[in-house]
């Protein structure tokens, strides 16, 4: 059997776990980044070229057997392009539809996944009128090219509307409800070339200054109730774009009146969906018996069955933002997994997550406390 070839459109941590999680598989790889010392270059054959350079391009796609991308922000143009050369998983018309918030909540709500309100905004008119309907506090974002909290601003006083307008104004825009959410959750699922789908527990994510902090995998209060909603939600998404790969959606969770996290009385509003492998499904590396990463590509796209998602007890991963704090130390907590991207330090920037599994959510969060104040989470 010859062996496969993958080109995966970005050389970032995502496409380094991918290489990771192939490679055992058998499978070759082939990065397409600008950037010279792109972390996933070193797991691969590495095309130093811009997403948009045709030559560039040209040279990738040669051989390819199958193409992915490992984050949403590479031109829909060359992922066509490629398309016409090997088969392109997740398809590109769940890329385009993720690259602009506008479509994307329009997408959520031609299938009937609840979002938070919306109203795109070009202009200061057609803001203050979103306002005047959506009410306040809000988020003004941009529909492109947004990820981490940038290119957003909260808005909580009339009078916000004009600072907001005056730097962000100018590129089309979106505005938002600010959902006074209970917690985030993320619902990552699998779908393979022959329809078959599969979906690991929903996760609860903490962010800090917009970004990943903390994962923890199954959602504490995990409730079957839960589960099924989000995965009927992913369903439909999957279905509906004929999808092939790992596809992530983000929710906010709005508890019943009475209740906390996780009951009955519970509303899940889709935030915005990922057509890739996600920073918070980067617990399953030892979390569950075939991780993301390896249902992604060898096995959803690769036309292979898909890998168990079983998943071992309770597991946390905390995610390593501008700085690596001591590795022996890090690694002296019993059951920690260090993964390091091989990327250089600057505030703000992933450079690393460290995964935990426990039997039990005692045991776990015991195993959490010297590795949160490591990592200065308190
Ligand atoms: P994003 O870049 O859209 O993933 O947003 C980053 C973070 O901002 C989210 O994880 C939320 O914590 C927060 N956020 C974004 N949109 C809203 C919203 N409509 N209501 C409340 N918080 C939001």
């Amino acid at each position: 059997m010859t062996a496969l070839t993958v080109g995966v459109l970005g050389g970032g941590q995502l496409g380094r776990m991918l290489a990771l999680a192939g490679v055992p598989l058998g499978l070759r790889f082939r990065f397409l980044d600008p950037a010279r010392d792109a972390p996933a270059g070193r797991l691969g054959e590495h095309v130093v070229e811009d997403f948009h350079d045709p030559q560039g391009l040209r040279h990738f796609a040669r051989g390819l057997d199958v193409v992915t991308y490992e984050f949403e922000n590479v031109p829909v143009e060359s992922a066509r392009y490629l398309a016409q050369r090997a088969p392109v998983y997740p398809p590109v018309g769940a890329l385009q539809i993720a690259q602009d918030r506008l479509s994307e909540k329009n997408f959520f709500q031609q299938l009937d996944i609840p979002t938070p309100a919306f109203a795109p905004v070009e202009s200061r008119k057609e803001l203050d009128d979103a306002l005047a309907r959506i009410g306040l506090p809000a988020v003004l974002k941009t529909r492109r090219f947004g990820y981490d909290g940038k290119g957003q601003q909260v808005l909580r006083e009339p009078r916000d509307a004009k600072a907001a307008w005056k730097s962000m104004g100018g590129v089309p825009l979106i505005v938002e409800a600010f959902v006074p959410f209970s917690r985030e959750l993320s619902l990552i699922g699998v779908r393979a070339r022959d329809g078959a789908t599969a979906f690991y527990p929903l996760v609860e994510n903490h962010h800090r200054d917009g970004i990943l902090r903390m994962s923890l995998a199954p959602a504490p209060g995990h409730t079957e109730a839960l589960q099924s909603l989000a995965e009927a939600h992913a369903r439909r998404l999957m279905e509906s774009l004929n999808y092939v790969g790992v596809l992530t959606i983000e929710f906010f969770e709005q508890s019943g009146d009475d209740e906390g996290a996780g009951g009955e009385g519970s509303v899940l509003l889709a935030a915005e969906m990922a057509p890739r492998v996600h920073k918070s499904g980067n617990w399953r590396l030892e979390g569950a018996r075939a991780s993301q990463f390896e249902n992604h590509l060898p096995r959803g796209a690769a036309g292979w069955p898909l890998g168990n998602i079983e998943v071992a007890g309770h597991c946390a991963m905390l995610n390593l933002i501008g700085s690596v704090p001591c590795v022996e130390a890090m690694l002296a907590v019993p059951g920690a997994h260090l993964h390091l991207y091989d990327k250089e330090a600057q505030p703000g920037r992933k450079l690393g997550h460290v995964t935990l599994c426990a039997e039990d959510e005692g045991e776990l969060h015991a195993q959490l406390k010297p590795l949160r104040a490591l990592l200065g989470l308190g």
